[in-house]
């Protein structure tokens, strides 16, 4: 049994109320540790450790804050193996995902946003007589809740900006995840950070995610995760005129045209279609072709789809591992069997998979391919995030782009075409946070990340998260 404890002042605790959830290994479907069910006490705790640490930590010179998050990066790196095979124990995730993505990826988080508090600066604005400068200072203490999809990576993507703005964080990972998120304590502690910089409690949503909510003395909350429980923290924090966050849900459109590159758009899609079992929230989970190559494209498609196998998440020649709860496992079905009632027609998949041995109680899905149904059904409405893609031709690029826009949702779309005018205006209307042309999932850190519409407000990434996680106060001087 792996126990797990919150991480506060630099220490480890049992939750105030010694109240414990299970935690499932997705591959097996079996318990193998448990997580703390913390609840306001211990949220309480942490705010009053960071609330001590953030003089100290708020006045430290930006070098040595600098040469701590570097370490952390580092600290990461060295722990490159057992990190990634514990995401894997919590998620279902193939261990070369989160040895190739998940884990370098929480590393790169701490190295650039460490670098970016070298180089960030603000501005100032002169008229006659007078000098206007902007003052950007950290907010104090701020919460950050993130979901099971990409445990670390996104649990950092939170905390490094929010420490290199200089301030001191109380975070919640999933209950789903928690594992890599309690790794990181130690790690923080080797690299020299001062106890209460960064405090973790562990447990429910409504609980302990809700009290980082609640809690008058933080000031922000950055959140990711669904929108049914962003809205929630945004009723709930309104009122109090937090600064907020909210990366929400996606049902992001793949938009196909007859003169791409037809070989890189076809090994992209299928990635961009399953990688991480369907759970990336850029996924595109509605396919839209050009129906000139709608029949090659569906047919190659397929192909590959039936090819990719799904398997133990250790083994390296496992391109799908497990989802990532029982929970999650029976709303993927679930809106399987809604496809097929709306009267899609399954062309792969559409099934549960039973592996032989120690997975046979583990939550695997075929990858699935569903055609025929049409946009204002709930199968291309809902996000479902798990191993599901529907696809569909179109006529002209009018088309694509209702098609596209379609939805509540607004956070990514991908376009494959060569045409530059096409490009210019679908780049333009696409209603979307992030538009991909011929590519996928190319991240630069220092570019804008976010949805539109029911996929959130805000921006992280680069000098957008460092200015979200900062209070900005204008001076002028005159005379
Ligand atoms: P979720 O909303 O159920 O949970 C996310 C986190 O919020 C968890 O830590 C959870 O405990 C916490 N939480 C839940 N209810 C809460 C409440 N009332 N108050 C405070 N905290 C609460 O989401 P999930 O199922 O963990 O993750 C999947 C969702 O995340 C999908 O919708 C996916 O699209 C979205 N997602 C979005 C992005 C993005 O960048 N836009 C990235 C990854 C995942």
């Amino acid at each position: 049994m792996v126990i797990l404890q919150n991480f506060i002042n630099g220490q480890f605790v049992a939750p105030a109320g010694g109240q414990y959830l299970d935690n499932y290994n997705p591959a097996t479907g079996q318990v193998y540790g448990k997580i703390p069910d913390s609840g306001p006490e211990d949220v309480e705790a942490a705010v009053a450790a960071a609330t001590a640490a953030f003089p100290a930590w708020a006045a430290m010179p930006l070098e040595q804050r600098h040469d701590i998050l570097r370490g952390i990066s580092d600290g990461i790196l060295a722990k490159l193996d057992h990190l990634a095979e514990a995401e894997s124990l919590d998620s279902g995730k193939t261990i070369s995902t989160a040895r190739s993505v998940d884990i370098p990826r929480a590393a790169l988080n701490f190295k650039f946003f460490a670098t970016a508090l070298l180089h960030f600066a603000s501005e100032s604005h002169q008229m006659p007589g007078a000098l206007s400068y902007t003052l950007r200072q950290p907010l104090g203490v701020v919460g950050g809740i993130s979901p099971w999809n990409l445990p670390l990576y996104l649990f950092t993507w939170k905390i490094a900006p929010a420490l290199a703005a200089g301030n001191c964080v109380v975070g919640k990972p999933s209950e789903v995840t928690p594992y890599t998120a309690y790794l990181l304590g130690e790690i923080c502690n080797a690299a020299g950070l001062p106890p209460g910089v960064l405090n973790i409690v562990h447990g429910l949503g409504p609980c302990a995610g809700e009290a980082i909510v609640r809690h008058p003395q933080i000031k922000a909350v950055s959140f990711t995760g669904s929108t049914r429980a962003g809205a929630e923290i945004a009723r709930i924090a309104a009122p109090m005129f937090k600064k907020l966050s909210l990366e929400l849900g996606g049902k992001n459109p793949n938009l196909i045209f007859a003169d791409c590159d037809y070989e890189q758009m076809l090994q992209t899609t299928v990635a961009s279609s399953f990688n991480n079992q369907g759970q990336i929230c850029l996924c595109g989970s509605r396919i839209y072709v050009e129906r000139s190559i709608y029949d090659r494209f569906k047919k190659d498609f397929v192909e590959c789809v039936q090819a990719m196998r799904v398997g133990d998440p250790a083994d390296p020649g496992s391109r799908l591992g497990a989802v990532v709860s029982k929970l999650h496992f029976d709303k993927v079905l679930s809106y399987i069997d809604l496809a097929r009632e709306e009267g899609g027609t399954i062309l792969c998949g559409g099934t549960a998979l039973s592996l032989p041995g120690p997975l046979a109680g583990g939550w695997y899905i075929a990858p699935t391919v569903v055609e025929g149904l049409p946009i204002g059904c709930r199968s291309n409405q809902e996000e479902i995030f798990g191993p599901v893609v529907t696809i569909q031709p179109f006529d002209t690029d009018d088309e694509a782009l209702a098609l596209a826009n379609g939805v509540p949702y607004g956070l990514s779309s991908t376009l494959w075409t060569n045409n530059l005018r096409r490009t210019q205006r679908f780049a333009a209307e696409l209603q979307a946070g992030i538009v991909w042309v011929n590519c996928w999932l190319l991240r630069d850190l220092r570019t804008p990340f976010g949805g539109v519409k029911q996929s959130g407000v805000g921006r992280e990434g680069g000098w957008e998260a460092m200015r979200f996680f900062m209070e900005t106060k204008n001076v002028t001087l005159a005379g």
